[in-house]
This record gives C-alpha cells, structure tokens and sequence, in this order.
C-alpha cells in the first residue's frame, strides 16, 4: 500500500540498499525525489545512497555496520504502532473514498440525502454530462446558464442558479474556498458539526430542484426554493427533537416524503373540500373548489356554518362541493378530503345509526345518482387551496358563497399547486 511507505524511514549502516532519490533516510523524512527539480531517469532512481559516496560533503554512512533497514518513522522510537498508521492513512487519504464513506456514515440527516450524498462523492449522478458520455443525449449543458457543461460540481456549487441559493445559505458553508477542489469542499462543508446536515440538504435540493425542472418542466423561484429548503431544515429539526426514528436507520417507520398537489386523472373533475372550526368563536365554516387536469379551477365556494363540529363542517362541505359538481354537469368527480373521520361516514352511508346520520344520508343519496365519485384522502398540503377557502368562510355572512378565482389568496394557492411546489412531511410507512 503506498502510503505505508510514507511511515517509513530508512535507517543507514552502509548505504547500499537505500535508494538515494526514492527513499526517505533523510532527517526530514522527505525523499529528494519529493526535492528533485527535474524528472529523474530509471538509472538515477536505481541508485543507492552508497553509490554517491565521495567522502566528502555528507556525513557517510560506513562499510561493515551492515545492511540498511526500514524503520518506522512515524514513532520516535522507530517502532511500528497501529496508531501512527492509522493517523497517516487518515492524514494522507482524507479527500478519498473510504475516509469520505465513514463521514457520510456519521452525517446525521435524512437517509435519502445521504444516498444522494453518496452518489455524489462517487460521481454517480446523471448528470447532463454524465448522459452526454453514456450516449443518453448530444446536449451537455446546463439548462439554466445554457453555455456551460452540467456537471455536478456545476449543479451545486458553480450553477449561477445554486450560488444564489449559496449567498443566501451562507451561514451553512464552512468551508468558504469555492476555488478547492469540489470533493474536498464537499466533505470539509458535509463534517463541519452544527451545519453540516443542513449543508448536505442544500446540495440535495439543488439537485432535486435540477431535476424537477428538467424532467418535470417545474420553475422554481429563487425564493420557492429558499422555503423549500426552509421547510426542510425545520422539519430536519423537528424529527430531531421529537422523533429520532424519522431519520433512523432505514428500517424505521417513517419517512419523509415531498408531499404536493395531484391533478386529477385524465377525464376526471377533482373536487377537494374542507371544513374548519374556531372554538373560541364558536365559529364552523367548510369550503372547496373544483379542478381540472391543468389545474384550472372552474368554480370555488366558501361556507359560514354558524356553530357546528368540525366533523360536520367536513361533510357539509363535501355536500355543497358535490351539489356544485352536479349542477356544472360534470360526471366523473375525484373528491379529496383531508379528513379520515369524515371520509369512513361517507364511505358507511348506509349504516343509519351513526351521529352524522342524517348528513350522511344526504351524502348518500348524492354518490349514488348516474356519476361516478370516487372519495380519497389526501394530506393537508395537498388541500391547502380548499384549506383557504374553508377558513376564508368565517369572516363572511352566514350562508353559502361563491368566491372568484381572482380572490388573490386563492390565486396564490392555485398558482403554488400547478407550479408543483412540494411540502415535506414525515409520513408513518405502517399502513
Ligand atoms: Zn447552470
């Protein structure tokens, strides 16, 4: 292994096993090939502290004290220990793979970051570059700055899009040399202790970042992505202090998973609705809008319920929001609510002795015309537009409302959902 040899020390007795340029025998434990100015031929690499023997100038080694032998000239006492060893593997070998594994190993974030991370320090990405080589494209560059190969040291580190996501992350960069080799910025930045996690999840949004644009057609503004990431951090937090077992081993139970809005399926009307509860104002409203694939909202209502349990306010949203969809004549109808309870009352419609009977009943007698309506549940940062419209019902009259696609918060939500934007959230893998 090379780098045993650096431990090494050639101690002399008369010179004639010691290669004069390539091994370590001097005081400094440098080679003079390590010193040498030029190249050295094969012939002056062979030759052997004895054969510059002139009896003049350097103190000779002398005839008869024997033959030269190795030491170890990592200890003092010129004796082999693992220790030394090992500190010089480390010292030596800090920038290569296996030193790189260990710290990606120790690096406490998410275990998909640290796949990607791995990937990354093994230049496994796909890149533009990458699929250039393979064949895969003839286009190389970067899709962003258009005139420069898309490597991965340019998606993360040199990309004009990544460097300013960098100045405004600059708290999370402790190794601030952008000019050092990439790897070795990388790792320095991956190990650095408070920041370092938070550093590894900034590289994997910019590439996630790459990929939904160039896969998926997604923009990202600058400060989209600056939530993003925030929202990663603080989850990162979160699961932490809360939940260990979140960025566990990979057998754990939960997973983080980017969780964003789904346009319906083709043909299908998707109607998402939610109800909403203020107890301190004994305030209940629900509201909802219905989509199409594009994600064109093609109507948006908001209802003030007076007082009402949350529950009901869930369903008489759904109730309002399917006769909506009815009367507009759409047949196929993808409802979404975010609430499990509400959703098993529609779906045991016919059991007539439960709380809810009577709007259950009402529900019923809606699923079951000549459509077709097929109820899921979806997370509340896949609702969060049928989220505002709810909450929007309590500042308005008692009563049902329709409310314009213009309404700006509304607008917002819309735009957020077709645009792809995507929350995480620590998702239970028991089902
Ligand atoms: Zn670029």
């Amino acid at each position: 292994m090379p780098f045993m040899r650096k431990g090494l020390f050639w101690s002399l007795r008369d010179g004639t096993d010691t290669g004069f340029w390539s091994h370590p025998w001097l005081d400094n434990e440098t080679t003079l090939e390590e010193l040498a100015l030029c190249d050295l031929s094969d012939e002056e690499r062979t030759t052997s502290v004895a054969d510059w023997l002139d009896g003049n100038g350097m103190e000779a080694p002398k005839a008869g004290l024997g033959e030269d032998r190795t030491i170890w000239g990592a200890e003092k006492d010129g004796r082999f220990r693992l220790r030394s060893a090992y500190n010089l593997v480390v010292d030596e070998k800090e920038e290569e793979p296996m030193d790189v594994w260990k710290q990606l190993w120790r690096w406490n974030g998410p275990n998909r970051v640290k796949l990607f991370l791995w990937l990354v320090t093994h230049d496994r990405l796909l890149t533009n570059a990458e699929r250039k080589k393979r064949q895969l494209t003839s286009n190389d560059e970067c899709n962003f700055c258009k005139d420069e190969v898309e490597t991965t040291e340019h998606i993360i580190r040199r990309c004009k899009k990544a460097g300013g996501i960098w100045n405004h992350f600059s708290s999370k960069v402790t190794e601030k040399n952008t000019n050092i080799d990439f790897q070795t910025w990388l790792n320095r930045n991956l190990k650095a202790d408070e920041v370092g996690v938070d550093f590894g999840i900034v590289c994997w949004l910019l590439w996630k970042q790459r990929n939904d644009e160039v896969m998926e057609g997604k923009k990202f503004s600058e400060e989209g992505m600056i939530c993003r990431i925030q929202a990663w951090f603080s989850i990162h937090q979160q699961a932490l202090r809360t939940n260990k077992t979140c960025f566990g081993p990979v057998t754990s139970q939960r997973t983080i998973e980017d969780i964003g809005w789904k346009p319906p399926e083709e043909g299908w009307i998707q109607l998402q609705t939610d109800g909403s509860v203020i107890t301190s104002l004994n305030s209940a409203a629900a509201g909802g809008l219905l989509r199409d694939r594009l994600g064109r909202c093609l109507d948006a209502f908001s209802c003030n319920l007076g007082d009402s349990s949350i529950t009901s306010a869930e369903l008489k949203g759904a109730v309002e929001g399917l006769e909506r969809a009815w009367r507009k004549g759409y047949r196929k109808i993808e409802l979404n609510m975010d609430s499990m309870t509400a959703i098993s009352i529609m779906n045991s419609w016919k059991d007539d002795n439960h709380r809810h009977g009577l709007l259950a009943a009402k529900v019923g007698n809606l699923i079951s015309r000549e459509w077709e309506v097929k109820i899921s549940h979806v997370f509340r940062e896949q609702n969060k537009a049928a989220d505002f419209l709810a909450s929007r019902g309590h500042s308005l009259h008692f009563g049902i409302h329709h409310i314009s696609v213009c309404e700006p918060v509304l607008t917002h939500w819309l735009l957020y959902d077709s645009l792809g934007i995507t929350m995480p959230r620590s998702i239970s893998n028991m089902n």
